[in-house]
Order: C-alpha cells, then sequence, then structure tokens
C-alpha cells in the first residue's frame, strides 16, 4: 500500500480518522487559499496533481482536494 503522506501535518493519511483528514484539508484549504498565511509557510504541493498549491484558483483547490480525500478514504474499494 502507498503511504502517502498528509500536506498539512506531514503523518501518514492512513493514521488519520476520517474527521482529521476533513480538519487538516480544511486547514490546508484556509492557507493555500490565503495569500499571507501561504507566504509564511512552506511551499506545499498539491496532493492531487503534485503542483503547487498557489497555483490553484479556490476552485481548483476544492476540486482537487476532494479527489485526494476521496483517495485516501476509499482504500476498502
Ligand atoms: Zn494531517
Ligand atoms: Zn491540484
Amino acid at each position: 500500500m502507498e503511504e502517502i503522506s498528509c500536506p498539512t501535518c506531514g503523518k501518514d493519511m492512513s493514521q488519520h480518522t476520517g474527521y482529521q483528514i476533513h480538519l487538516c484539508i480544511k486547514k490546508l484549504i484556509k492557507v493555500a487559499t490565503n495569500p499571507v498565511a501561504y507566504a509564511s509557510v512552506k511551499k506545499k504541493l498539491c496532493p492531487n496533481c503534485k503542483k503547487d498549491m498557489y497555483d490553484h484558483n479556490e476552485e481548483q483547490i476544492v476540486e482537487c482536494l476532494n479527489k485526494f480525500i476521496k483517495q485516501v478514504t476509499s482504500k476498502s474499494d
């Protein structure tokens, strides 16, 4: 099984509960959509398409992260 580390807290995504995933993703969206906050953190790569989060508009961020959430929460499929 491929290990996916959380773009927010850096821990293995498989060690997150569904609730934690949503919290971390929410934080990531907040940072990535706020230029001031984003400037104060290390560059973050989109966990879905691997591009710089800052190259995304808000819509793309939400779309990418929704795909990412699906990917990390649908392992039992
Ligand atoms: Zn996390
Ligand atoms: Zn993306």
